[in-house]
């Protein structure tokens, strides 16, 4: 049995990074494919290694009636009397409409052959088969119908600001900063209000920008540099003036 890091999430608490990063794993892993070499890591039905996506979505019927859904491609394969073989393991004997697709998926198999080195994990959005930050954010961009162009990467990131002032202007615009509001998703009830002006709730764009206290501050800098200044409606917006 393979064991990965694709395990769903069922308990509905919890907010851990590894339990975040199991909820992004599916995105994940249709970015990924293995190349085969020992099997011992490549998941038989749900790992994409045998063409263009994976076994249990290409052959559903024999999927639905596998005893071990879980199992490593190593564990299906037999090497007897120096033939080879596989075993698809199936829970009862086949019905007519499901020997077709039986035998296709025995014929594709019948050409593979297992090595000694190890599985290779291939990204499959770029050439060189190599992760790259770059590519996976334009895929996430693209799925989630969002426009990458309108995130300010180059004021935050390109900048001479030390790492960690640069670190916190992109939690600023997301909005992650966490301030009172932040707690009440967490499950946490606290009175929201604003400890500078006791006026508005606590929020990341009131606490860094609408605030009387900061909203001075930004007048006074903007007004040393002799720039005309009209507050943004967020973090974010304001970063990009
Ligand atoms: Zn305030």
């Amino acid at each position: 049995m393979v064991k990965s890091c694709g395990s769903r999430i069922y308990t509905p608490h919890g907010r851990g990074l590894w339990r975040k990063i199991l909820i992004q794993w599916p995105r994940f892993q249709q970015c990924i494919k293995w190349n085969l070499c020992r099997g011992n890591k490549i998941s038989f039905w749900e790992d994409e290694w045998l063409g263009e996506g994976c076994l249990m979505r290409r052959y559903p019927r024999i999927y639905a009636i596998a005893q071990n859904k879980k199992i490593a491609v190593e564990e299906a394969y037999r090497v007897t009397k120096e033939k080879v073989k596989w075993s698809v393991f199936i829970s009862r004997n086949l019905n007519d409409w499901e020997i077709s697709e039986y035998g296709d998926l025995l014929k594709i198999l019948e050409a593979q052959q297992l090595k000694t080195n190890d599985d290779l994990v291939v990204w499959k959005l770029e050439k060189k088969g190599e992760f790259s930050v770059t590519s996976y954010c334009r895929f996430l961009c693209a799925r989630d119908d969002t426009d990458c162009s309108s995130f300010p990467a180059v004021q935050i990131w390109m900048t001479k600001a030390p790492p960690r002032i640069a670190f916190f202007a992109w939690e600023g615009c997301w909005e992650k900063i966490l301030t009172i509001d932040k707690f009440s998703v967490r499950g946490q009830i606290l009175i929201n209000g604003c400890y500078c002006c006791f006026q508005a709730e606590e929020t990341c764009n009131h606490l860094l920008l609408w605030c009387p206290m900061p909203y001075n501050l930004w007048c006074m800098v903007h007004g040393l540099l002799g720039i005309e200044w009209v507050i943004a409606g967020s973090v974010g917006m304001e970063i990009c003036a």
